[in-house]
């Protein structure tokens, strides 16, 4: 196999067989001193796919950052064919004001590529990650959480009407994928627009560290690197069961009739049947009641944490199944429930 190219990005160049940390300057702040984002690169030995994994686009959605770090800084990279480009935290405004968006005229970066050099902070931003790190890459990871005050079962999100982006949603394993082209704006669409196919893994809740979460997704990126031929000591993994929900299926997010306090009966990535009470929002007496009812059989793929609502509010995020993945998950929670 023949030797890696160097990865270049401004200002510096990483050979092949080296790894390099780098705090790279994406922009000012009100006092002229440089934002500086911390960027890891793992060129291998051997040529390969370039692919990257970011986090934390969004300021305040920690599980990926731990993800990409583990990837970067525990693996032991040993025989890699082809190159890691680990962006732990895109958005540092937003990560240091433990905000989703930047805290410049409240801006979503994740709106705001492939940026524009001469238009908007954020967009500026963007474009300096975009053209460095991004933009030069075959394959692209990109790590999110559920917004804040909710939580969402791992899953996937990606265009799988792109048969080189379902290649990359497929192999990094989740039981539920979500397809869609994904925001004008996103980095997923944007990166796949552009020819490098991107996912965004959904995992979790903001401002933690959810260690199962963490180590799922760990094994999915080993899955993916090894599906595009960057390892070969592992094996593209299966998940067990898989559904892909596109726009023609049902999906809605239950919202509250009522305000109050919330009593959710279910966890998030919990089969629900129609009729069950997923929840229950009661006055501060206790003396009135809604039951929150599930319209259809389906997933629960995300969940409220934070249990105060005002009517029209998020409550769960439902998704219904077909027959076979229905009962491809009742044999597997049974086959758990038997290990016990
Ligand atoms: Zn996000």
């Amino acid at each position: 196999m023949s030797e890696a190219e160097p990865f270049t990005y401004d200002g510096g160049i990483v050979a092949s067989g080296e790894t390099r940390n780098v705090r790279y300057t994406v922009s000012e702040t009100y006092l002229g001193d440089a934002v500086r984002m911390p960027v890891t690169i793992v060129n291998g030995e051997q040529s390969g796919p370039t692919v990257f994994l970011t986090a934390a686009a969004h300021g305040d959605e920690l599980n990926g950052i731990e993800v990409v770090r583990e990837v970067a800084h525990e693996w032991d990279h040993e025989g890699l064919a082809g190159t890691l480009v680990c962006l732990p935290v895109l958005n540092v405004p937003a990560f240091l004001a433990q905000e989703r968006y930047l805290p410049i005229y409240d801006r979503d970066l994740n709106r705001s590529f492939p940026g524009d050099p001469d238009s908007t902070s954020a967009k500026r931003m963007a474009h300096e990650i975009f053209r460095n790190f991004l933009a030069p890459c075959d394959v692209g990871l990109d790590f999110h959480t559920s917004t804040r005050g909710r939580t969402n079962m791992l899953h996937v999100r990606a265009d799988m009407g792109d048969p080189e982006v379902a290649r990359v949603a497929n192999a990094f394993a989740s039981n539920v994928i979500i397809s869609s082209d994904g925001p004008s704006g996103s980095l997923r669409r944007e990166l796949s627009d552009s020819g490098v196919p991107t996912i965004t893994i959904e995992m979790g809740e903001a401002h933690r560290f959810q260690r199962p979460l963490i180590d799922s997704a760990i094994e999915s990126v080993r899955s993916v690197l090894t599906e595009f031929g960057l390892r070969d000591s592992d094996t593209v993994r299966w998940p067990g069961w898989r559904t892909v929900i596109d726009d023609s299926d049902e999906k809605t997010w239950i919202r509250a009739d009522s305000g109050g306090l919330v009593d959710m009966h279910y966890d998030r990535g919990d089969l629900v049947y129609e009729g069950d009470v997923i929840c229950t929002i009661a006055n501060p007496f206790k003396t009135e009641n809604t039951l929150m009812r599930a319209p259809f059989t389906g997933l629960l793929v995300g969940i409220l944490e934070n249990p105060l609502v005002y009517p029209g509010n998020p409550l769960c995020h439902l998704v219904r199944l077909d027959d076979r993945t229905q009962r491809a998950i009742e044999w597997n929670r049974r086959a758990d429930d038997d290990d016990w």
